[in-house]
């Protein structure tokens, strides 16, 4: 039986209207919440009907409003039926398309427009045109994932930033996290912690007296925080569940978590097309798709990890009508399946391994995942900052900042990390002042460059 009971609703959350419900103000959010758990939730063959008319309006308005698209889709007659024969959309492209032609919606649409960014931390960054509709519609998503996780909205959620545009801390709360929403749910709180460098203590503080139930962070953040402060620190914060997003989580942190009775999920999204998939939360690494805002498929590039063979993964943003993001190469690899055990009717990925750039290239061409523990190089070294790049086929370079290092410090770290690289790797350890971390939003502490 559905039933809403154990999801709070405000004392105001009704109309007193004839024949309305919901105020007339909050219908469009509220629907938008149903449309997409009804949609996602509900039988397959009718989401794949949906889908399959939402891509060709997408089609269709990328035809009419853009050179580069018209000529894309022409050339190979594509049509929503004969989608696979699209070639993959590179950054590289996308950045072309926006260069000439800008957004593909103008102020004659009577939508909002915005400018939006990719980190760019691991490859070219994408300066992209989204619409007010895409944000709305992420807030509405981001926010169903709760009740379909059925997970209990009454408690505080808190999300850390790392920006290194602001170099400064703050920390930031208001009385929901239900944003459109908020005038129909009654949820806990919700907090936005923006850091530039993790001053823990400061963190510490913060958060004891916030109580931040749910966590959502940077992997980095949290194997940092585990790290540093031992995952039993979360308790301190009555914290239940921790959301990784961005890129792979150490297993040796989840385990950590797990042992302090705190539980883990990651997200998978991007900042171009919103959530691709959120983990099972019955079955861990089984990601449900988002089938309300993406397809996604199997790309070409079959790449070998740790034995099995995957594939980098094609995402289609079915609103993507400002920049269209149609078989766009995001650059993760994974394997797709077509149901989750969980019983789960939709597609799942499974294996996925992130950015390609977090895994390590072996000479032959294959790929392996490499999880470098900040814990483990906590003890070996002592250091302010530190990065490891693989920057050809057979070198790892590690660039540390520590003003004062111990005598053996190269040493320990080139043991180390030759250990985990294995013999095919020459390990090349530089000492420097400060790490140019660019322009990127988020601190890879492992970088693939290799060609
Ligand atoms: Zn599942």
């Amino acid at each position: 039986m559905v039933s809403f009971l154990h999801f709070p609703t405000t004392s105001d959350a009704f109309s007193s209207l004839p024949f309305n419900i919901i105020k007339p103000e909050d219908k469009p959010a509220f629907h938008l919440l149903m449309e997409i758990i009804f949609l996602e939730t509900g039988p397959r063959s009718a989401r794949r009907q949906w889908q399959k008319a939402q891509l060709n309006n997408l089609l269709n308005h990328a035809k009419q409003r853009s050179k580069f698209w018209r000529e894309r889709l022409e050339a190979r007659k594509i049509s929503a039926s004969s989608f696979d024969k699209l070639p993959a959309l590179t950054r590289t492209e996308v950045n072309q398309q926006i260069a000439d032609e800008g957004s593909l919606l103008s102020a004659k649409d009577q939508i909002q427009l915005l400018s939006r960014a990719t980190s760019g931390s691991t490859g070219e960054p994408v300066n992209f045109h989204a619409t007010s509709a895409n944000a709305i519609f992420n807030e509405v998503r981001a926010f169903a994932q709760y009740l379909i996780e059925d997970r209990d909205i009454s408690l505080n959620r808190c999300r850390f930033h790392y920006d290194p545009r602001k170099p400064r801390f703050s920390f930031t709360d208001e009385k929901t996290f239900a944003g459109s929403l908020s005038r129909i749910f009654q949820t806990g709180k919700n907090a936005e912690l923006h850091y530039f460098s993790l001053d823990f203590d400061r963190i510490i503080t913060k958060l004891s007296s916030y109580k931040a139930h749910y966590i959502v962070c940077l992997p980095q953040f949290l194997e940092a925080m585990v790290s540093l402060k031992g995952a039993s620190i979360f308790k301190q914060f009555d914290t239940r569940l921790v959301v990784t997003y961005g890129q792979a989580t150490s297993p040796a942190v989840i385990e950590a978590l797990a042992q302090s009775g705190i539980d883990h999920t990651s997200s998978y999204s991007c900042e171009e097309v919103g959530l691709i998939g959120s983990e099972c939360r019955h079955h861990k690494g089984f990601f449900h798709v988002a089938e309300s805002n993406v397809l996604v498929e199997a790309g070409d590039l079959a790449v070998e990890i740790d034995g099995r063979e995957c594939r980098n993964l094609l995402v289609t943003g079915l609103h993507t009508y400002a920049t269209p993001f149609i078989r766009y190469d995001v650059g993760d690899l994974g394997e797709l399946k077509d149901r989750c055990p969980c019983g789960h009717e939709g597609t799942v990925i499974t294996h996925l391994h992130g950015r390609v750039a977090a895994t390590l290239k072996l000479p032959d061409g294959r790929r392996r995942p490499f999880f470098l523990a900040a814990q483990l190089l906590q003890e070996i070294v002592r250091y302010e900052d530190l990065r490891v790049r693989q920057i050809s086929s057979d070198t790892v370079t590690v660039e540390i900042v520590a003003p004062v290092p111990e005598p053996d410090t190269a040493e320990r770290l080139q043991t180390y990390l030759e250990g985990i690289c294995g013999p095919q790797f020459t390990v090349m350890i530089k000492f420097c002042a400060q790490i140019d971390w660019g322009a990127a939003s988020k601190k890879h502490l492992f970088l693939c460059q290799a060609p």
